[in-house]
């Protein structure tokens, strides 16, 4: 890469008042960037990226800046913090867009057993007893680890809404939450009251409705969130075809796959999606395309759990769009998306015995663009100017990016959480180089977590 020399208007501009606003606007300027924005196509150019408050206002080559400048004359701008990026890539974070974070508390605690005994034996008894601050301390816990591997948004599905969303918004991290009632915790009625109050409530999180799963849910409930999806004209998210006896049974019960089902209920008349979806035919995939659903697939929990591989090859061709989650820290075990952009091509690639097939740009795409989409985040899905400031820093000057043939690629293929040194959310510095900045230290939450840890086994 030739070296980007400062921009001519470095240090020429000049503070003005923030028209009506209180207290100061927080501005900051990335410059000697190399710039992926995942618009359209992964072309990747030398430049700047500005950004004020929450927002971008910047996001093009150097060159540009003149025309900017004279475009915007009334723009003149000090910038608080200017970041010589020295050649790194600035791309829009990664949005992990099925988790259960405050499932921390089971990592590594019950592994390498089937998905009905893991969930019936080891995870139901410990979420008996999990009490809503605890689930704030996991769900931090869970953050510390999205923030340092580039995680800017989480659609998160887990017991105590509201202790999630203020875990959140206390630590910046943008989080869209989704129902997760089923015939034993929560309700339609519960699901409809954090619809209503999670949504608008402060800029970090929204609420999305939606239930458990098929198997966890009478009809009767399932009808319930159909008439909420009708009522608010709203997408619905659950888990679906997660393992082959799971479909073998609602076939069962109904004479029909969990996904024919739930479309027999009018539950995705407004569009959602379902998490996993590993195991569809052919009918399912045409009320997956018919009803414009997000297929989020979670490559690392299917593998561990041995639920299947998703057809992902398949939901591309017909045109479904894909987006994919790290699923819980219990059946992962971690939370990271680098592994599960690798899982995603990898294993879909075996799957159709075709090294050609889910190349890496498509795999970017759906680790961000289509994440952002799925959970209706339509402002964070791109590096634009208007956009939402959500973006991150990858270090192009370790042993993993050289040589540099072709940085996309390398990401989604030889990429790791070591190589992001930089999340953004909402134009404020998260994560930088090792470094935490979420209202309290890495220590005091493992230590929580501890405490968490040694209450909750101690009475099983
Ligand atoms: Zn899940």
């Amino acid at each position: 890469m030739k070296a980007i020399k400062p921009s001519p208007f470095r240090g020429r501009w000049h503070e003005v008042p923030d028209e009506g606003k209180k207290g100061r606007t927080m501005r900051i300027r990335f410059y000697n960037a190399r710039i992926l924005t995942m618009k359209e196509n992964a072309e990747i150019f030398e430049g700047e990226l500005w950004t004020s408050d929450d927002k971008i206002i910047y996001c093009d080559t150097t060159d540009q800046i003149t025309d900017y400048y004279k475009e915007n004359p009334e723009v003149m701008l000090v910038f608080d913090r200017e970041i010589d990026c020295k050649g790194n890539l600035l791309m829009p974070g990664f949005k992990n867009a099925h988790t259960h974070s405050g499932m921390t508390l089971m990592r590594s605690r019950a592994d390498d057993l089937p998905l009905a005994e893991w969930l019936n034996e080891q995870v139901f008894p410990v979420e008996a007893k999990l009490t809503a601050e605890d689930i704030y301390y996991l769900t931090q816990l869970a953050i510390l680890e999205y923030l340092d591997g580039g995680i800017t948004s989480i659609f998160d599905m887990y017991l105590t809404p509201e202790s999630i969303a203020d875990a959140c918004r206390d630590a910046g991290m943008r989080c869209v939450q989704v129902g997760a009632a089923n015939n034993f915790s929560q309700s339609a009625e519960f699901v409809e009251e954090m619809y209503n109050k999670i949504n608008g409530k402060d800029e970090y999180n929204s609420y999305i409705i939606g239930f458990h799963a098929e198997y966890t849910c009478s009809k009767e409930l399932l009808q319930k969130f159909s008439d909420l999806a009708h009522k608010y004209k709203a997408p619905v998210f659950t888990h679906i075809a997660e393992t082959a006896p799971e479909v073998a049974g609602c076939r069962e019960r109904y004479g029909m796959s969990p996904l024919q089902l739930l479309d027999s209920l009018g539950m995705f008349d407004y569009g959602g999606g379902g998490y996993h979806l590993v195991h569809t035919d052919e009918a399912d995939m045409d009320i997956l395309k018919k009803r414009g659903m997000y297929a989020v697939t979670n490559p690392g929990s299917n593998t561990k759990l041995a639920s299947g591989i998703a057809p992902i090859n398949d939901y591309l061709k017909r045109g479904i769009p894909v987006a994919i989650g790290t699923d819980g820290p219990g059946s992962n075990n971690c939370l990271n998306m680098f592994r599960e952009m690798f899982l995603v091509t990898g294993l879909g690639k075996l799957r159709e015995n075709d090294a050609a097939c889910i190349d890496a740009i498509e795999v970017l795409k759906m680790a961000t663009v289509n994440g952002a989409h799925a959970m209706g985040l339509k402002d964070s899905d791109c590096l634009e100017a208007g956009k939402l400031a959500d973006l991150i820093m990858i270090d192009m000057s370790q042993p993993n990016m050289h040589p540099v043939n072709n940085i996309a690629k390398n990401i989604v293929y030889s990429g790791s959480n070591s190589n992001v040194i930089l999340t953004m959310i909402g134009g404020v510095i998260r994560y930088e180089k090792g470094e935490y900045n979420i209202g309290r230290s890495s220590q005091e939450i493992y230590s929580k977590v501890e405490e968490i840890k040694d209450r909750i086994y101690k009475e099983l």
